[in-house]
């Protein structure tokens, strides 16, 4: 189980899966990727099996510069393809990858999502969905809805990375008691559960603390904490080669 992300590289995709590769010492069953090339086109592809698997579902229209990628080590729903992630919202507007376990997806399914139709039986798909939710009935801007969706998982630990077609440069960032490291590039960023996955473009790093939330383009980061407010931080430098 492991998350990457990238903003502000033309070989996102690329970016991705080497990234991915680097980390399946930490075990998977499943993997995928999203991407947006910032002109209106995205992809999505996902597969169960090894990421060997996932380069030869990787055509070569498969293009972007902000994309996120994930393994999965299923602990809620079978080892298939919908419910590998990215997930996604049923307009497709979000997509979201998650390392952890959401305890209770369930009630947040019969509290909020009764009418809405599921694509997989994870317990991240509710997540997705929450944020869609929000963003579209409380009028929020996709940190936001973010934001009111984490304050509702109770008890939950993740590892969350997600994009938004309406701002397909961005990537956003929440973390709660599973690992997740920024890596700061010069006109672009990226995003990791290990740092051993991106030393090929970096080797500046942000820890993050369990609460934050961050919003990450290819020009900045900006972390906020679980109060709301601006925090600044500087990067560590991992002494490593890739
Ligand atoms: N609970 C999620 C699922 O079963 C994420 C598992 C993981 O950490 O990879 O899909």
């Amino acid at each position: 189980c492991g998350i990457v992300g990238v903003t502000g590289k033309d070989n996102a995709v690329q970016i991705l899966v080497d990234g991915l590769q680097k980390l399946e010492y930490r075990g998977y069953d499943s993997a995928g990727i999203y991407v947006n090339d910032q002109k209106g086109d995205d992809f999505l592809v996902k597969t169960t099996g090894r990421i060997a698997e996932l380069r030869k579902k990787i055509t070569p229209d498969v293009h972007g510069s902000t994309g996120i990628g994930h393994t999965r080590w299923a602990t809620h729903g079978g080892v298939t393809v919908d419910n590998a992630h990215p997930h996604f919202s049923n307009d497709d507007r979000f997509y979201l990858v998650h390392n952890g376990v959401i305890e209770n997806f369930q009630e947040l399914k019969d509290t909020y999502l009764k009418d809405v139709p599921f694509k997989s039986q994870t317990d991240t798909e509710v997540v997705v969905q929450l944020v869609d939710k929000f963003a579209v009935e409380d009028h929020l801007d996709a940190k936001s809805a973010l934001v009111k969706t984490l304050s509702l998982l109770k008890g939950s630990s993740y590892a969350f990375l997600m994009m938004d077609r309406e701002q397909p440069d961005t990537m956003f960032v929440a973390k709660q008691k599973s690992p997740l490291l920024i890596g700061v590039g010069d006109g672009f960023n990226v995003v990791c559960s290990d740092a051993f996955a991106m030393l090929r473009e970096t080797h500046e790093f942000l820890e993050l603390m369990d609460g934050e939330v961050v919003t990450i383009t290819p020009n900045s980061v900006d972390i906020q904490d679980a109060d709301g407010n601006a925090v600044s931080r500087d990067p560590f430098h991992v002494d490593m080669d890739p």
